[in-house]
């Protein structure tokens, strides 16, 4: 093949003339746990991108659960749609707030990797049922997974990403232990905030064509309400389908705008000048203004009442979680039913781990198939 050498600016120069002086620039990235050579024109963020793009547990996101299963039909969200939007959402505030979008795109496209199929109810039983020797959670799971269980790369396990990767992921475990002693990047911050948008404003959507809201109910929530007026501001007579996805715009529009200015706000006002004076803070300077933190509270109570408890969601939970449990005492009595890989890692990291490792990385519908299977064995 001929190859032609193309004059371009490194990604050193770019970000030096596009990010602000607090983003996270490549250059300053204290690299990898092994070392590999520098890309040609790749930066290591991009290159931390494609890997996870690439990886199988990725492309398993495609079908495993966000909030309703795949069994309810085929508009709502996936794992993966709900990544991608995150992604797009984070890009854009990224973009305008002049940081890395390299760094914050992986970090959007790693941030749910580690989930099992059926979402928080195969957590619930995974961590339940490895309470013994550690528990589940999600977060954990994703830093698992890409500093070990994939496998693509004869020099080391894992993705080898760099440690800014690593440290954002890891950050996400302890919001759930604990609040972080210190905030992450604000890369890292912006991932979390554009996360809290994506879902309180899909989660609605889908439930409405669902049919397990109406419109109207969702009236009742300042947020709602207020982004309906101004639709129907400019709108006048819109069909009940047309006025919910403009609803929806609207409302994400708004998120976003106001994220945006009230962090913009924040950093000016601390003074912040470089990436490690954002995790000086007492508080992540990444978040919404104060008024509409409270109206996304109202707007997350509701949908955590009406939609998560409903009880259609709360029989796929049960159906689900039922499986995998079932499946997990299965494997323990018969470990010779696990793929070879997970037999073999069996003695170094203990049986149990092994098995929620096997489970969790399946899609929602392997989990079916292999539930029927060593059902019957
Ligand atoms: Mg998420």
């Amino acid at each position: 093949m001929h190859t032609m050498p193309i004059k371009r600016p490194t990604i050193a120069h770019r970000e030096k003339v596009l990010l602000a002086p607090y983003a996270m620039h490549s250059a300053d990235s204290a690299g990898r746990e092994h070392a590999e050579s520098p890309h040609p024109y790749r930066g290591p963020y991009q290159r931390d991108r494609d890997r996870i793009v690439h990886s199988s547990a990725f492309r398993r996101l495609a079908h495993k659960t966000q909030v309703f299963t795949g069994e309810m039909g085929d508009y709502h969200r996936t794992r993966l749609t709900h990544t991608l939007e995150v992604a797009s959402i984070a890009r854009t505030v990224g973009r305008v707030l002049r940081l890395n979008e390299d760094l914050i795109e992986t970090l959007a496209l790693a941030h749910d990797i580690g989930h099992p199929p059926f979402g928080h109810a195969g957590e619930d039983v995974l961590d339940q049922c490895t309470r013994d020797s550690g528990g589940f959670n999600h977060n954990r799971q994703a830093v698992r997974i890409v500093t070990l269980l994939e496998s693509r790369y004869p020099e080391f396990p894992g993705l080898n990403l760099t440690r800014e990767v690593l440290a954002g992921q890891q950050s996400r475990i302890k919001q759930n232990d604990a609040p972080p002693e210190q905030p992450p990047l604000l890369e890292v911050q912006v991932v979390d905030a554009a996360d809290s948008i994506a879902y309180d404003s899909h989660d609605a959507d889908d439930a409405l064509e669902l049919g397990l809201l109406e419109l109207d109910e969702l009236l009742a929530v300042p947020l709602w309400s207020d982004a309906a007026a101004r639709v129907q501001r400019r709108y006048t007579a819109l069909a009940p389908e047309q006025l919910r996805r403009a609803v929806i715009r609207e409302l994400i529009n708004a998120l976003v705008s106001d994220l945006v200015n009230a962090t913009c706000c924040r950093l000016e006002e601390a003074g912040i000048d470089r990436p490690e004076a954002a995790c000086r803070q007492s508080q992540p300077l990444v978040a919404p203004s104060g008024e509409v933190v409270e109206q996304k509270n109202q707007l997350e109570v509701f949908l955590f009442k009406r939609v998560y408890r409903h009880p259609t969601v709360l029989q796929e939970r049960t159906d689900a979680g039922t499986a995998l449990g079932e499946m997990f005492q299965r494997f323990l009595q018969h470990p010779e039913c696990l793929p070879e890989k997970f037999c073999d890692r069996a003695a170094t990291d203990g049986l149990p781990r092994v098995v929620c490792d096997y489970l969790a990385g399946m899609t929602d519908r392997y989990a079916f198939e292999e539930h029927r299977r060593v059902g019957s064995h």
